[in-house]
């Protein structure tokens, strides 16, 4: 039962980038809303996914691969989000430190377009 549902949000997951949790009920409308809740909680536990804080109040959630893995760039006036990727290598002077999951925030092309 448990199963049927994570097997249905990984799914939907390999086919979108980022998914909110009301998203993800949105396509699976037969479950209730805190047994998404739940399953998604379990997933991040589990280590298959992972959750994205692009703001306070917004979170999602998007596959955990370590061969993918990636940062996020979010437009503070529109909200998209795309895929930012890092070389690590240049942000640190020789010290060993993990960066993970950065957030650049910002404007967008097609903002910053429209206030010319
Ligand atoms: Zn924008
Ligand atoms: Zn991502």
């Amino acid at each position: 039962m448990a199963t049927k549902y994570k097997t249905k949000i990984l799914s939907l997951l390999k086919r979108s980038h980022l998914l909110s949790i009301a998203e993800i009920h949105k396509k699976v409308p037969q479950a209730d809303y805190s047994t998404i809740f739940r399953n998604v909680n379990q997933l991040v536990k589990d280590g298959e996914i992972k959750k994205v804080v692009l703001d306070k109040d917004v979170v999602v959630y998007e596959l955990n691969d370590e061969q993918k893995s990636h940062d996020h760039f979010i437009c503070k006036c529109c909200g998209l989000v795309e895929v930012l990727k890092f070389n690590r290598s240049t942000l640190t002077k020789g010290q060993k430190f993990i960066v993970s999951d950065v957030l650049v925030k910002g404007e967008c092309q097609k903002c910053s377009d429209k206030k010319i």
